[in-house]
């Protein structure tokens, strides 16, 4: 087969070797289709049949391709986020990108925090933490796509701020963006008026358009991965223990100093020095959690790791990386933040190790609850 094909939907080359890329078509489908029939890739098929959006990964040259020509027009921006892992939805240099277009950020995944923490002090938090990244939004919506919760208030926010302007909704795979989107067409539009697309030039991939009521559109843009999540070395199953569903149910474990919690086998948490007054974990509430004495800590992990610590499971244990260690103290209340994984919440002038597999971030922030 060396006869090249195209997906008449958006462009993009066909292929069969990853469902996750652009222009995904089974084998089997490919095969099949001997008489020379158009294809559509995976993803303008489902938009096509189900009106279903799916993300793909997209190369980080064609991202900033697209958002290069997103900062070449005039219209409002949404940078929809995960709240569960809000420092990996950064998208490094956005504000930069966009110019002197408005940045509204939408705090997505809502449903997984704690109903008690106040949705006007998390607002008010993801707005520093922006900054802090350089962003400056015009306005925080939070929203829970999944359970469908705050999407007719974003709309309305949305059409507060584009001021008869089109909406360009971006963010990086995994945030939640196609639930998103999804909702939003459900909400907004018949199956009749969906769909056009037409081409980012110079990328493979095409935009997705919903139009509003003034001849402007939202415009949905492919995601990209960004790399140093947990979630990458985990199989569905594992997934399910490491990855949140509902709401998280915070876990208070009064640590001494030189004492060690293993999440899983996925991380580690030192608990070097700090007062006696108790750590907060946030993470899936079926991760076991177990505590040793630092000391112990390695002998610890390499007998039980895949069989009392799990995820992963014994039978991938080996492709897990090593654990890498990185030490910070608190200046004041901060979450020690295993990207994709949760979080530990430590005091004031807690001396503190998080180790993660090589690859996944670990870093520390100021306290979100
Ligand atoms: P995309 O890559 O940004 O398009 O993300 P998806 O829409 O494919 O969602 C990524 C994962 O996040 C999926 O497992 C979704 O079920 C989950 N997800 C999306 N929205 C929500 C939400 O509001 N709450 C929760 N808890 N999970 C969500």
């Amino acid at each position: 087969e060396n006869e090249e094909l195209y997906c008449i939907g958006c462009g993009a080359m066909i292929q069969s070797a990853d469902p996750q890329e652009v222009g995904y078509v089974p084998a089997a489908a490919i095969q099949k289709n001997d008489e020379g029939e158009d294809l559509y890739c995976k993803r303008c098929f489902r938009l096509r049949h189900y009106n279903e959006i799916a993300d793909v990964a997209l190369t980080d040259d064609d991202f900033l391709k697209i958002l290069t020509q997103i900062g070449e027009t005039d219209s409002l921006i949404v940078n929809v986020v995960d709240l569960f892992d809000f420092s990996g939805s950064i998208i490094p240099g956005l504000q930069r990108f966009v110019g002197k277009n408005p940045i509204l950020i939408v705090g997505n995944k809502e449903d997984l925090l704690p109903k008690s923490l106040k949705r006007s002090k998390l607002r008010d938090w993801i707005r520093q933490n922006a900054n802090m990244q350089g962003l400056r939004p015009v306005d925080v919506a939070l929203v829970s796509a999944k359970k469908n919760h705050m999407i007719a208030s974003l709309l309305s926010m949305i059409d507060k701020y584009r001021a008869n302007r089109d909406v360009y909704v971006v963010g990086v795979t995994n945030v939640g963006k196609s639930t998103l989107i999804n909702q939003i067409i459900k909400q907004k539009t018949g199956i009749a008026e969906l769909i056009t697309t037409s081409r980012f030039p110079g990328t493979t991939l095409d935009k997705i358009e919903i139009p509003f009521d003034d001849e402007h559109f939202l415009i949905d843009t492919p995601g990209v991965i960004h790399q140093h999540q947990m979630t990458h070395f985990l199989s569905g199953k594992e997934l399910n223990i490491a990855v949140p569903q509902k709401e998280i149910k915070p876990k208070v474990y009064q640590l001494g100093n030189e004492q060690t919690l293993f999440l899983g086998a996925l991380a580690r948490f030192d608990y070097l020095k700090g007062e006696r007054k108790g750590v907060v974990v946030y993470v899936d509430n079926s991760l076991m959690i177990h505590r040793t004495k630092t000391a112990n800590a390695d002998s610890f992990y390499a007998k039980h790791a895949g069989e009392l610590l799990q995820p992963p499971f014994s039978e991938n244990i080996e492709k897990l990386p090593r654990l890498v260690r990185f030490e910070f103290k608190a200046t004041q209340k901060s979450d020690l933040v295993f990207s994709g994984l949760g979080w530990i919440t430590v005091n004031a002038g807690a001396v503190v190790a998080g180790w993660a597999p090589e690859g996944v971030a670990v870093t520390l922030r100021r306290a979100m609850i």
